[in-house]
């Protein structure tokens, strides 16, 4: 190893950073996020570095750097263009055996700056050893996209907790093997999702009886329209801690499988007129597995709360004081237009948008049809290819031009997916011909004619 990776406090301690451009800049960022009082020495220097001196209570000496001013200071940061000055400057901390980084110079360092992913009090640091800065900087970003956002308030519960946690477990093993445990736990979610007092209730509660922790938990997650990659990274963490996932048929298989390879799954899905498990069946299951002690997804297509019944499966649950979070998803309408290039808003075109239930009851649609005639509005039909000549009909009956554009769109973000296009009169025939596949959403307004110049994505591809 060339460099031990060590943590350096550096607040309240002066720092002197040299150099006054844009990559002086991002130094000072970071140092002055570490709490370092900071002094900039440069003849001149860019506004953003003045205002963040001016927030920071930093200081800017405009005189020319002088070895004086390295006395005292904790570290110290080259990050001017002059190659000799930086070469003097890291020459002249060596002698006084402060800690120098030259931006750009590993040759110069005594220490470097690693990437960081900061979910602080929690931190991540990256190098590459001064050899490939991109390299660990795209690891970072990789680091970045599986850390969830709010880790660093499950490291500063556990902080804040610590004490607590050793006045009531003193043997080190057991205390350990507690910590594990609530950091796995549905405890940890509730820290994530801001919920620290519920969280804290359950902890002491544990320190009595650790099963408590073990107690099962539901989480409603919105798998989004298809594309496995439109998951949000909520979903992707939760499906890797699930013992139980639960899913429809408009999940995409991709996704039941990034559960855990030991997970159980459970296919709860529902076809047109052929359902697999009556809804009332399925929010009792909800409930008797988290009783049962496991921690349950259940994957909906597009969002929950969008046409997914996701209410009605919540309200058993809540009833029955299962503990519950639900995650939304990219519903097909914006998953939809996106890949269609079909904006739901436009200024030319619309100023409202609405989602529509489209299916049929009997042989007719039940809507006021007089309220869907604003020309200003785009309306979004779900479940609406069956009934789509129905549809069109009574929005013409009702006063809506016949050449009002409209489009349906085929397994939207797969890449299966089709665009038919036409307007109310035409596109019953064209489907009619096209047949298209389930699932398929119907979208009615003049935002359908920008589908041409912005669409983007080339199914298959
Ligand atoms: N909760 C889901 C909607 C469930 S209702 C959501 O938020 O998207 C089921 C209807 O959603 C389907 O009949 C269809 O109209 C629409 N749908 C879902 N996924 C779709 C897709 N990939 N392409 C087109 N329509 C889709």
């Amino acid at each position: 190893m060339e460099y031990l990776p060590l943590c350096m406090k550096l607040t309240g301690y002066p720092v002197l950073l040299v150099g006054g451009g844009k990559v002086a800049l991002r130094k000072a960022r970071l140092l002055s996020r570490a709490g370092s009082r900071l002094t900039v020495v440069a003849p001149v220097i860019c506004d953003e570095l003045r205002e963040l001196l001016q927030l920071h209570d930093g200081t800017w000496n405009c005189a020319g750097y002088q070895v004086d001013d390295l006395s005292g200071v904790r570290l110290v940061v080259a990050a001017t263009s002059d190659s000799a000055l930086n070469t003097q400057i890291s020459h002249d901390a060596t002698q006084r055996g402060i800690p120098v980084n030259v931006v750009d110079a590993p040759a110069l360092c005594s220490v470097i700056f690693p990437a960081i992913v900061d979910r602080n009090p929690l931190l991540v640091a990256i190098t590459s050893s001064g050899r490939s800065p991109v390299l660990a900087r795209g690891l970072r970003s990789r680091i970045e996209a599986m850390l969830p956002a709010a880790l660093g308030r499950l490291a500063a519960f556990a902080g804040e907790q610590r004490d607590v946690v050793q006045a009531a477990l003193p043997e080190e093993s057991t205390r350990r093997l507690f910590w594990e445990k609530v950091l796995e736990s549905n405890l940890a979610e509730l820290v994530l999702a801001g919920r620290e007092e519920e969280a804290l209730a359950l902890l002491r509660e544990s320190l009595v009886d650790s099963s408590t922790l073990e107690r099962g938990e539901v989480y409603l997650v919105g798998a989004g329209p298809g594309d496995p990659d439109l998951l949000t990274f909520k979903a992707a963490r939760l499906l890797q801690r699930a013992d139980v996932v639960l899913y429809d048929r408009l999940v995409n298989p991709v996704i039941v499988d990034m559960a855990r390879r030991d997970a159980e799954r459970i296919y709860v899905g529902k076809r047109r007129s052929e359902h697999s498990l009556p809804q009332a069946e399925i929010n009792r299951l909800l409930v008797d597995l988290a009783h049962s002690g496991k921690r349950v997804v259940r994957l909906k297509g597009g969002d929950p709360f969008v046409f997914g019944r996701g209410g009605e499966e919540i309200e058993l649950l809540a009833r029955e004081n299962v503990p519950f979070q639900v995650v939304p998803g990219i519903t097909a309408a914006n998953g939809a237009a996106c890949y269609a290039g079909i904006p739901l808003t436009h200024r030319d075109h619309a100023q409202s948008v609405r989602f529509v239930a489209g299916y049929l009851k009997g042989n007719s649609v039940e809507h006021d049809w007089s309220q869907f005639q604003s020309p200003a509005e785009t309306l979004v039909f779900y479940m609406g290819l069956v009934g789509l000549p129905v549809i069109c009909a009574q929005m013409i009956a009702h006063g809506r031009p016949p050449d009002t554009p409209a489009a349906l769109v085929e397994r939207a973000t797969l890449p299966e997916q089709r665009v038919l296009t036409g307007s109310l009169a035409t596109l019953p025939e064209i489907v009619a011909r096209e047949a298209p596949s389930a699932p398929t959403l119907l979208i009615i307004g003049g935002v359908v004619t920008l589908h041409a110049s912005l669409s983007w994505f080339t199914p298959g591809a």
